[in-house]
């Protein structure tokens, strides 16, 4: 794949095997074994000495076109894909600590990585101290002796907390800890974390990458050394956290229209916030478009574009929310983002449930915040549904 081609043409010709009998669209290889020539080509294909695949579980054709197509978008050397984005970062994690280490985190991330890091890690003795991650300086101030792992979130989820990510690549290069971005908001059409230094991204690929809110996958990208290592430890023998074949053809098949889903997506965004910015019954209003948001200009450094994830809160705080939810009809109630519906959740009771009280307050996740994923709908129906569903508050 030439390096110089566009992130359209990497999109759909990326990780493509020219070698087939003349398919437009690579054949699903919907097989868990491959079947070896002889005795001699098995052991030295199990010892490493021939390319070739032996097991799904350790790599099959289907889901490298994928690995291939999303590492290329990222700039990185590689990539690996997951039955999930926490089967992609367990088997990160998995993969890079171990007991008696300690890792930091963003205090602002996807509820399910928060109760990974704050219960599973803590069960196998790594010690995890999450810090606000906008906040460079406080990064540095916890770095102990053995930590070895800074993770992030940015624009995190729910908040739309901006950190920094050229900043805090310099301080773990500085401290030698492996650096860690959760991309899934962004996609790599709006933010390359490796071109920031980035060690490693991970996704969870159920939301924009694939698109359409029929598969549940995940990925992980980054320098080929790091991504074998998470392949052949984290996840073939410690997570086995596998995609199935026919998943991972459906999110390539969702990656040939990245760029322009994220431009409507992103179109339609910024017309749903103009909408609910000032209006009297919302209290604050988080994008990261907005001039008057705290992350603004970090955002504006890092990200192409602001994204398509929002987040308000309403001045009725909790009861107001949940008559909002269910007093939409065209927006959806459902948790996940990144499909062509348009989404309303209430992290504090769905998506951020797994925080304790305590944690959602230290957070900043009020109990009174909606967030909202933009999808591709006429941007003008989804104002209208906002509007007629807020008059009834
Ligand atoms: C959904 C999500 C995850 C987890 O991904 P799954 O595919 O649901 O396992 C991780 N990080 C972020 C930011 C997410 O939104």
């Amino acid at each position: 794949m030439n390096k110089e081609y566009g992130f359209a043409t990497k999109q759909i010709h990326g990780g493509h095997t020219k070698n087939l009998p003349g398919a437009l669209t690579s054949p699903i290889y919907q097989s868990s074994t491959f079947v070896f020539d002889s005795a001699q080509q098995g052991a030295k294909r199990f010892a490493g000495e021939e390319d070739g695949f032996i097991y799904t579980r350790l790599g099959n054709p289907t889901e490298m076109e994928l690995e291939e197509k999303l590492a290329g978008l990222d700039n990185a050397e590689a990539g690996v894909v997951t039955a999930s984005g926490m089967g992609a970062i367990s088997s990160t994690m998995h993969t890079f600590l171990k007991a008696g280490d300690h890792m930091i985190a963003s205090k602002v991330v996807y509820g399910c990585t928060h109760s990974l890091f704050d219960e599973g890690l803590r069960r196998y003795d790594v010690d995890v101290t999450f810090v606000d991650t906008t906040d460079t300086a406080a990064i540095e101030a916890n770095i102990k002796e053995n930590t070895r792992l800074i993770y992030i979130e940015t624009p995190a989820n729910p908040t739309l907390d901006i950190s920094d990510i050229g900043a805090i690549a310099k301080i773990a290069k500085a401290h030698d800890c492996l650096f860690v971005v959760d991309n899934t908001f962004c996609t790599p059409y709006i933010q390359r974390p490796i071109d920031l230094g980035a060690d490693l991204v991970v996704y969870s690929a159920t939301k924009y990458l694939n698109g359409h809110g029929d598969v549940v996958a995940g990925a992980v990208t980054g320098r080929k050394e790091l991504i074998d290592q998470i392949h052949m430890v984290g996840m073939k023998d410690m997570t086995g956290s596998i995609i199935s074949p026919f998943d991972a053809f459906l999110v390539s098949r969702g990656l040939k229209t990245l760029d322009i889903r994220m431009e409507k997506h992103v179109q339609n965004a910024k017309k749903v916030v103009a909408f609910l910015d000032g209006h009297p019954k919302i209290s604050k209003v988080y994008y990261p478009g907005l001039e008057s948001f705290k992350g603004h200009e970090v955002a504006k450094r890092q990200m192409n574009l602001p994204g398509a994830m929002i987040s308000f809160e309403l001045k009725d705080g909790r009861a107001a929310g949940e008559k909002l939810m269910d007093a939409v009809e065209l927006l959806t109630l459902a948790v996940s983002l990144g499909d062509a519906e348009t989404l309303i959740e209430h992290p504090a009771s769905m998506t951020h449930a797994t925080y304790s009280p305590e944690a959602l307050q230290k957070a900043g996740i009020s109990e009174g915040l909606v967030r909202l994923s933009i999808g591709l709908e006429d941007a003008k129906d989804l104002i209208n549904d906002l509007d007629q569903a807020l008059a009834q508050l």
